[in-house]
């Protein structure tokens, strides 16, 4: 072979090696990331909470990767009147609060029931402190939203709100186990452009020693860091509120899960919500020392406090 010949295969052989190391590089830097994006350990002082909150919707998401398909057609939400906002909050500027009091109406959330009967309604408290936290909010001049301000449904005339052709059967508490009552409370959120969703809630459990709160929120939205610092903050704020209280709370972390509305898209069933939020299960009304704070004077001070105190924290960090 002469020198040109003998060149040209240097080359040829060097583009070869040089194509299996990047291939190779490739390999390992696609490794690196997938194992940090599925592997990952959550953050030291969050604990994943180990129950299931019993509210959440069980529908299955989307994989991150769909097979092409035909799209269904977009569905067209039922109109959903806005409760407590004027028509100049997306305008003038303030930060934007879209508070989600959990169940309402026929749905009652979750209760503890003594000797046989009801004593205590979830969605009486978490509308009770929404309203509360409503107005400490309105205070330090911040927008508020909430998805509803008495005690109905959000969805009261069973509209197919998320257009999935389907609607629960009437007279019953099955009105809210639809993704419409859901749809509609994101719906309220996503008209008033709010900058933060933060959905009230107690939890609730068959097993009367379940006891604690935690805070979830959904890491597979565009906007995942914030909606896990605002998480981290409210977490950090019930712990200090409780502490503060003289109440010993059980804390069960926080956790990521698939609720309905802080959730992504669920293609003909869900539109999402469009900013970030956190799911907050405060304590547990079905266990007895729980329950006993949650009645007590101090409870509404201190629940509407962490969340007052997180949420101001929060804004600091993003302004609206
Ligand atoms: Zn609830």
């Amino acid at each position: 072979m002469d020198w040109r010949q003998g060149r040209q295969q240097d080359i040829a052989r060097g583009a070869i090696v040089l194509a299996v190391a990047v291939a190779v590089a490739l390999l390992i830097v696609g490794a690196r990331l997938g194992s940090q994006r599925f592997t990952s350990p959550p953050p030291p002082s969050t604990p994943v909470p180990t129950a299931t909150p019993v509210s959440t919707p069980t529908a299955t998401p989307e994989p991150a990767t769909p097979t092409p398909r035909p799209q269904p057609p977009t569905p067209t939400p039922a109109p959903i009147a806005v409760t407590g906002v004027d028509d100049l909050y997306a305008q003038d500027g303030r930060a934007i609060v879209c508070i989600d009091p959990g169940h309402g109406g026929e749905d009652l959330g979750n209760v503890l029931v003594e000797d046989g009967r009801i004593v205590l309604q979830e969605k009486d408290f978490v509308l009770e402190h929404s309203l509360a936290l409503a107005a400490r909010l309105r205070e330090r001049d911040f927008e508020v939203v909430l998805t509803r301000d008495s005690d109905t449904e959000v969805n009261p005339s069973n509209e197919d709100v998320n257009g999935d052709g389907e609607v629960a059967p009437e007279g019953g508490p099955a009105r809210t186990e639809q993704l419409d009552d859901l749809q509609a409370r994101v719906n309220i959120c996503n008209l008033a452009s709010a900058d933060l969703l933060v959905s009230v809630h107690y939890n609730g459990a068959e097993n009367e020693f379940l006891q604690g709160y935690e805070v979830w929120f959904n890491g597979d939205r565009p906007f995942s860091g914030r909606s896990e610092t605002f998480a981290t903050l409210m977490h950090e704020a019930l712990e200090d509120a409780y502490a503060g209280a003289g109440y010993d709370a059980n804390d069960r972390g926080i956790g990521l899960e698939d609720h309905v509305v802080t959730g992504p898209e669920r293609p003909g069933e869900l539109i999402p919500s469009e900013m970030p939020g956190a799911v907050i299960e405060g304590l547990f009304l079905s266990n007895a020392d729980d329950a006993a704070f949650i009645q007590s004077d101090q409870a509404e001070d201190s629940l509407v406090g962490a969340y007052e105190e997180a949420i101001m924290t929060y804004f600091d960090v993003y302004p609206g």
